[in-house]
């Protein structure tokens, strides 16, 4: 398999790795590349808004929930004893009562009582759209409001790229993983089946604090990565920033300042690289974001006409 499977991230929300995610995808669509973009930021989901989509085939995300019926249950006490979630509270020699909110739908429970007395059932907890803006697909995954089961969301748009890689090995060459920010286990399912990773943060004490969090988890998985400096003028201490990261031996790939195209791409819905946009292909924005580019299709060796 070809695919190059680039993971964006961010140890905290605001970093701008959406917008580093969107224009990396319409970069490489730029070079006729074939791009599938991922929006695995279940609660925030994005990146749709950037590229001026909307969200189209939505498909239903169900959770199993086990349900309990009190006239064949024997009380034995099986079910709550094997549930590692603590989730079915019982008594002695009283009926099992099952704690929802904490079932992680591993459906051990179902499978494993002797009466029959548990029964599947299921809720939707959100959805994932597919879709296809500025002639690259969108895959996006969206938690539904008041739900708490986000990483069963991006399971579904991990499997689904899982699918996709092996019954379809060529269709993609490269796959974007916008991940959810933070250090969480939702940002570990997408990061763990990602070729290289992208960190995004800003050169504030915020930033440096979140990013060195992100990289824990980054080395734990034992994952290649660099790092882009977003808004990397906002303080006028670039210089210091990338020698403290340098000193704490994290790789830089880049820098973007604050710039005003990037500001109007955000606010109209157009990516600032985009070849169809009319962006000032001069701008302080626009210049970075080759730079990074170029920088990034050295580093996962990529070849492509520039
Ligand atoms: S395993 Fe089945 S029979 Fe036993 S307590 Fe649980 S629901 Fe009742
Ligand atoms: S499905 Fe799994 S987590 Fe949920 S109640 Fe049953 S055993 Fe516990």
């Amino acid at each position: 398999m070809n695919t190059k499977i680039i993971a964006v991230t961010g140890g905290k929300g605001g970093t701008g790795k959406t917008l580093i995610a969107v224009n990396f995808a319409v970069m490489f669509k730029n070079l006729n590349k074939k791009v599938l973009l991922i929006d695995c930021d279940v609660d925030n989901p994005n990146t749709y808004l950037l590229l001026g989509g909307k969200l189209e085939n939505p498909k239903e995300v169900p959770f199993f929930l086990p349900e309990f019926n009190n006239d064949k249950c024997t009380k034995c006490g099986l079910c709550s004893k094997n549930c590692i979630a603590h989730a079915i509270l019982q008594v002695k020699d009283q009926y099992p009562i099952p704690m929802l909110t904490l079932c992680s739908g591993c459906k051990l429970c179902y499978k494993i009582c002797p009466d029959n007395a548990i029964e599947p059932s299921s809720k939707v907890i959100g959805w994932t759209y597919e879709t296809r803006i500025r002639n690259l697909d969108l895959w996006v995954g969206e938690l539904k409001v008041g739900e708490a089961r986000s990483a069963a969301i991006i399971e579904k748009l991990i499997e689904n790229m899982e699918r996709e890689l092996e019954t379809n090995p060529n269709k993609y060459d490269v796959i974007i993983l916008d991940t959810a920010p933070g250090a969480h286990c939702d940002v570990e399912k997408s990061l763990s089946k990602a070729d290289y990773v992208i960190c995004v943060t800003e050169p504030t004490p915020f930033g440096a604090f979140d990013l060195r969090r992100i990289m824990k988890l980054i080395n734990l998985l034992g994952k290649t990565t660099k790092t882009i400096i977003n808004r990397s003028s906002l303080l006028g201490n670039k210089e210091v920033f990338m020698e403290n990261l340098s000193e704490d031996g994290i790789s830089v790939l880049g820098d973007i300042p604050l710039d005003k195209d990037i500001v109007n791409s955000y606010a109209k819905g157009v990516p600032i690289m985009d070849n169809d946009a009319n962006f000032d292909t001069n701008g302080k924005g626009y210049l970075a974001f080759l730079e990074n580019f170029k920088n990034l299709r050295q580093w996962i060796n990529f070849h492509g006409e520039t």
